[in-house]
């Protein structure tokens, strides 16, 4: 059953982070509208199962994002949360990335947001309140070697992040919500967490001696989403167990 509450639009809200992000928000009273890229089945089994609304939207392509916010806004009305959460790394030496792997990680995880908070943004400002979470990543702040375009995309984002809450104040307040390692499918292959050793070295980088849970991410977004960070603009929140203390 979908919560009756405020609408909340969450981008590639249907599995990992988002899916976890989604259904906080349905458990804090949204109705929430979990967009997915491409499958559609999956999308709506994972919609069916936590009462979301399950909508399509490519946040690379700027005309799949408008068709997606004329849809919210005519059929679902008007957000007042919006979470900026699809992202995706193509991780290689600088001198191997193609044009291709730069310009897709910069189109989903920095242009994205950018297409999907304009597309909204005018009817939360009209509608008088609301509050966007983008959620970074830690590589944003500090370098690593090996992916130089999903670092140089999640530093956009905080800047953008500040300039927009800038822009949208006082009426729509504007944060990024920056997860550690946070335990999903995509970051055990990534990291290759499965392999006991490498896990074991990774827990000694992080002085809470755990990988984050989705559920970690979920708590600091009902903080941002919510009135206790009624006077919270601009800001990052960095939710690591300890690893990166900036
Ligand atoms: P997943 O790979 O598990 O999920 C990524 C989500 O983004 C999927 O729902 C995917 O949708 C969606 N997505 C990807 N590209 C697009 C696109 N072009 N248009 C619409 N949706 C898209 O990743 P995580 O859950 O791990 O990561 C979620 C966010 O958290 C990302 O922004 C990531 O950078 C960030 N993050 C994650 C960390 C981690 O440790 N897991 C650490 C730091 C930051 P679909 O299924 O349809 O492809």
């Amino acid at each position: 059953m979908t919560a009756a509450g405020p609408l909340a639009v969450v981008s590639g809200g249907t599995r990992g982070i988002g899916l976890a992000l989604s259904r906080r928000l349905v458990r804090l009273g949204h109705r929430t509208v979990a967009l997915y890229r491409v499958d559609e089945d999956a999308a709506r089994a994972a919609a069916a199962e936590h009462g979301l609304i399950a909508v399509r939207a490519d946040v690379a392509e700027p005309g799949s994002v408008r068709r997606a916010a004329e849809r919210i806004l005519a059929e679902h009305g008007t957000p007042h949360v919006l979470v900026n959460n699809a992202g995706i790394n193509i991780d290689r030496p600088f001198l191997d990335l193609t044009a291709s792997d730069w310009q897709r990680v910069l189109d989903t995880n920095l242009s994205g947001p950018f297409h999907l908070t304009q597309a909204l943004a005018p009817a939360m400002l009209a509608a008088g309140g609301g509050s966007v979470v983008n959620i970074g990543a830690t590589t944003g702040i500090r370098p690593r070697a090996n992916g130089v375009n999903y670092a140089a995309a999640k530093a956009g984002l905080l800047q953008l992040t500040k300039c927009l809450a800038l822009e949208l104040a006082p009426t729509v307040r504007v944060n990024c919500l920056i997860p550690g390692m946070t335990e999903t499918e995509e970051l055990i292959t990534r990291f290759r967490l499965d392999d006991p050793q490498r896990r074991a070295a990774v827990l000694s980088e992080i002085p809470q001696r755990r990988i984050g849970s989705t559920e970690d991410i979920a708590d600091a977004l009902e903080y941002l989403v919510g009135p206790l960070s009624g006077y919270v603009t601009g800001q990052k929140l960095i939710v690591d167990g300890g690893q990166f203390m900036w």
